[in-house]
């Protein structure tokens, strides 16, 4: 069963996935996306020894206005971790009834486009080498007339969820993730093993037959784990490290390094054939 309801959806399903990439030839390519890091936490520890228990590369979301050197620090003992850039503020600016975005149309573009370089100069002094210029919005949200400028504020990639952003220009690497294991609307506990496995299955599936959104590009991109380390229960953290750990030992699927999945001069997420 490939269209895989919610309800039902296992690890057996996800195993029956994965082995339908191995028949093919192919090779299951995920990346992992971790929001809202700015500084250090429990929390924090907990998810970089989840990574480094399973090697597996993780991309921190950072806030640029809330963050500073003690995260930087932290990080420096983590060298692999990638530093995304979430916004400037990760303040909302919609007004009440609208969905929540800091990066959306309710400011001017030159206001939000100057906060959005200030956020990546900061993040570049505090984080060096291990800052990528690539965008998340808060929320995943940002108004489509803002993507053609970001080339040219410096931004090389842009990651939302799940095709939020929408069709993008060429020279941004758009990398959305798809697999969001909060359930937000519902005091933001575990969204359950068989609605998570859900969304990585028919991810998977998707990309395995070709099938893409009406509206979006055609173009194979590696499947998006999308995690909030300050908001886990026990339960995410335990989907966490099965999830990981299950993915990093198929012979059929890989974790791929974020550097390289960003790295515009490769194609790293590209099906093997
Ligand atoms: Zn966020």
């Amino acid at each position: 069963m490939n269209r895989a309801s919610a309800a039902e959806t296992d690890w057996t399903d996800l195993d029956r996935e994965l082995a339908a990439w191995a028949a093919a030839g192919r090779t299951a390519t995920f990346w992992w996306r971790d929001d809202d890091a700015v500084g250090p936490s429990a929390a924090l520890d907990r998810l970089l020894g989840l990574a480094a228990a399973e090697a597996v590369p993780l991309a921190l979301a950072v806030i640029p206005a809330e963050t500073g050197p003690a995260l930087a620090d932290t990080l420096r003992e983590h060298p692999g971790r990638a530093v995304l850039q979430h916004g400037y503020t990760h303040w909302n600016h919609a007004p009440a009834g609208e969905k929540k975005a800091e990066l959306g149309a309710h400011r001017t573009a030159a206001e939000v486009t100057a906060t959005l370089s200030q956020g990546q100069d900061r993040l570049r002094v505090l984080f060096g080498a291990q800052f990528l210029p690539v965008l998340v919005p808060p929320w995943n949200r940002i108004d489509p007339a803002l993507i053609p400028a970001l080339p040219g504020l410096g931004f090389t990639g842009l990651s939302t969820y799940g095709g939020k952003a929408g069709a993008t220009p060429g020279g941004l690497a758009v990398i959305d993730t798809h697999i969001d294991i909060i359930d937000w609307r519902n005091g933001r506990g575990f969204v359950g093993e068989a609605a998570a496995l859900a969304l990585a299955v028919r991810h998977l599936a998707a990309r395995r037959r070709g099938e893409t959104a009406p509206d979006a590009p055609i173009r194979d991109e590696p499947t998006g784990l999308l995690t909030h380390h300050l908001v886990h229960d026990q339960a995410s953290w335990a989907f966490i490290a099965a999830f990981i750990a299950r993915v990093a030992a198929h012979p059929a699927a890989r974790w791929l390094d974020v550097f390289e999945l960003f790295d515009p001069d490769r194609t790293a997420w590209a099906h093997t054939a």
